[in-house]
């Protein structure tokens, strides 16, 4: 089925509306785990803005100050930086070639939507128990802090199947196999959480570009490991 798709221009702080009709696809219709052993670094990583697609968010990187984003949004409504789109949907027709179903249920997310992440990761973990402190403490460990999560980027997608009753194992393993040869990286790794800050996230890609990431996928490193060895 083919989908309309519209673009537009948005800053972060203020979202303004332009025509780009250079998008169209459909993407939105649409167990690799990467474990191993890891080479620690005693470096920090740190934002390298001079390439838009190494820029570096995590909790000690926050999104750099003004940073502007011109997305496309897909027919489902979920917005990726129109920069990666033909590489997505690239990737996508592959994943459907290959007989998997796959869709992006996350892609660009404001400030403000991941705060109400945010808001409700505590509230439910409360709702199961947990004191205060605890939740606020876990929910950290499961959902970025507002200003520090790669989807206000647009540069990361949440990829998954179409029906939440399908296995994701086989999608999940075909990405880790396959997500580099079109520049995505499985950005939060199995057993990585002390240098993402992150849990293990089968479904979250990055965009890198790709020749960063078959270097990352390659050697089951992190970005954050990739731009301190840079
Ligand atoms: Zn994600």
């Amino acid at each position: 089925m083919k989908k309309m798709v519209k673009g537009f221009l948005l800053a972060v702080s203020a979202a303004v509306m332009c025509v780009c009709a250079s998008c169209s696809a459909d993407i939105a219709e649409t167990g690799g785990a990467v474990g191993g052993t890891i080479s620690r670094s005693e470096k920090t990583a740190v934002n390298n803005t001079d390439n838009w697609e190494l820029i570096l968010v995590n909790k000690d990187n926050p999104l750099p100050e003004g940073y502007e984003i011109e997305l496309c949004e897909l027919s489902n409504g979920r917005s990726v930086d129109r920069r990666i789109y033909p590489d997505l949907q690239e990737m996508f027709d592959a994943a459907r070639s290959d007989g998997l179903s796959i869709e992006v249920t996350e892609g660009y997310r404001t400030r403000e939507q991941q705060q109400e992440m945010m808001d409700d990761k505590i509230r439910e973990l409360r709702w199961h128990g947990n004191s205060k402190k605890k939740a606020v403490k876990r929910a950290a460990e499961l959902v970025a802090q507002p200003g520090t999560s790669e989807h206000e980027l647009g540069l990361a997608v949440d990829i998954n199947p179409v029906s939440d009753d399908e296995d994701p194992w086989p999608l999940y393993t075909w990405l880790a196999d396959n997500a580099a040869d079109y520049g995505f990286i499985l950005r939060y790794p199995l057993d990585c959480q002390d240098i993402t800050g992150i849990d293990y996230e089968p479904w979250h890609y990055r965009y890198v570009g790709k020749e960063a990431a078959d270097e990352i996928m390659s050697k089951g490193i992190t970005l954050e490991e990739y731009l301190t060895q840079k």
